[in-house]
């Protein structure tokens, strides 16, 4: 599947965006080397995928500023705003662990192999004993069209479960419910 992206363009400013005019944006590499500086970037956090400028002193992500897109106008959210504290925290996961002794033993640092051909084992296991639909999949708004599509058919094809579902509809219940009682209606009505 393809999208032309020419209908955007005739309708796009091209000041936002990575297609600034002017100076270009600095790069991460570029970044390394600069006392501080803003790297134009999107929030992942979730899948509004907001505008924002990362702060980056000495090649390290030390906090973020709001930049101007079209979607969410040089705002952030509380999320977006602290979500930079994640690259370098400590308690980041970064490698799989394990408990390979049991739920009580400690976590131990393995291989991507032993992890994933433990999962793999275990997903086998259940399925033979409960069904395919023993196991449910759970993919992410903030993943491209193309990610989603994938994990749609690795649920279905792959793992044969018809159990597939997104965190949109944990994440959104909440701020449904706020909607509703603030404006009678359950849609976001903000950029
Ligand atoms: S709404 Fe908040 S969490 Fe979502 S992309 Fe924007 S700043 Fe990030």
């Amino acid at each position: 599947m393809s999208v032309n992206k020419d209908v955007f363009e005739r309708r796009r400013d091209l000041n936002y965006d990575f297609q600034s005019v002017g100076e270009p944006p600095a790069t991460w590499r570029a970044a390394a080397h600069m006392p501080e500086t803003f790297v134009p970037t999107h929030c992942a956090f979730c899948g509004v995928q907001c505008g924002m400028f990362l702060r980056v002193r000495e090649g390290k992500v030390v906090g973020v500023e709001p930049r101007d897109y079209p979607h969410n106008r040089g705002n952030l959210c509380p999320k977006g705003v602290t979500a930079y504290q994640q690259v370098d925290h400590p308690d980041r996961l970064r490698w799989p662990m394990m408990r390979k002794h049991g739920k009580s033993s400690p976590l131990e640092r393995v291989s991507w192999d032993e992890a994933l051909g433990h999962v793999a084992r275990r997903w086998q296991e259940l399925q033979a004993a409960h069904g395919k639909d023993a196991i449910a999949v759970y993919s992410g708004s903030s993943m491209t069209n193309e990610k989603c599509y994938l994990m749609g058919k690795f649920a279905r094809v792959g793992l044969g479960t018809r159990h597939v579902d997104y965190n949109g509809r944990l994440c959104m219940s909440s701020a449904a419910g706020g909607y509703d009682k603030a404006f009678a209606s359950t849609a976001p009505h903000c950029p």
